[in-house]
């Protein structure tokens, strides 16, 4: 079984495909961690992020990277949303993102293009979404919380920019683009806390899952 959890930055995506993945007692894969482990091993290497060569020769991260909490930092996710634009740095990770998605006995996975290239064979694919005001706004509670970026507290207007940049970044770009796959759920949760976005997901999957 395959669940595919798409959706833009701070949707809330990561947290139900953990959830997902727990109730179901299977591992799930934060997709977009590869790419920030990208980003962050080309300004490792002082490379341009914008530059194909330079962006490839970053996906020989060393696995450590992944469990470095500066991965979760704004800065991080910019660069991971630039180096993700390179056909060759999404070609890299594909075979990773694949073997963990054939999983025996199943496998959660989110991301932006989980169900339209990495597992279109998915049994259910989610697209979660919300306001960019809201999710501007979670992004900013949860650095807040976690104090992750060091800097003085960022405004909630440049994180709202930067998500809107993100998306358009995601959106437009030619390979694999954001997009919800055409039979995918989409499911709103600007106006859900967290647990009512897991329950309403939970029910939806539940469903989808029952029907032959
Ligand atoms: O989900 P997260 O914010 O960690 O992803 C960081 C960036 O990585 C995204 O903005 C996106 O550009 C890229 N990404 C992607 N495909 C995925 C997951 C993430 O292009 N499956």
């Amino acid at each position: 079984m395959i669940i595919a959890v798409d959706g833009p930055t701070a949707s809330g995506k990561g947290t139900i495909a953990k959830r997902l993945a727990a109730h179901f007692g299977v591992p799930c894969l934060d997709t977009g961690l590869l790419y920030r482990a990208v980003g962050r091993q080309v300004a490792l290497n002082e490379g341009d992020p914008d530059n194909a060569a330079d962006a490839l020769a970053a996906c020989a991260f060393p696995d450590a990277l992944m469990e470095d909490e500066i991965l979760r930092s704004e800065e991080t996710g910019g660069l991971a949303s630039r180096v993700s634009v390179h056909p060759g740095v999404r070609q890299a990770l594909f075979e990773r993102q694949r073997a963990f998605a054939e999983t025996p006995g199943g496998a959660v996975l989110d991301g932006r293009d989980i169900g339209t290239v990495i597992a279109p064979d998915a049994d259910v694919k989610l697209f979660i979404t919300a306001s960019v005001q809201e999710r501007a706004k979670r992004r900013w509670l949860e650095m807040i919380a976690k104090n992750i970026d060091d800097e003085d507290e960022i405004p909630l207007s440049e994180i709202e920019r930067d998500v809107v940049n993100r998306d358009a970044r995601d959106i437009n770009r030619k390979d694999a683009p954001l997009k919800a796959a055409p039979d995918a759920m989409i499911i709103d949760t600007t106006s859900f806390d967290a647990d009512q976005a897991f329950e309403t997901v939970l029910e939806a999957v539940q469903q989808a899952l029952q029907k032959p």
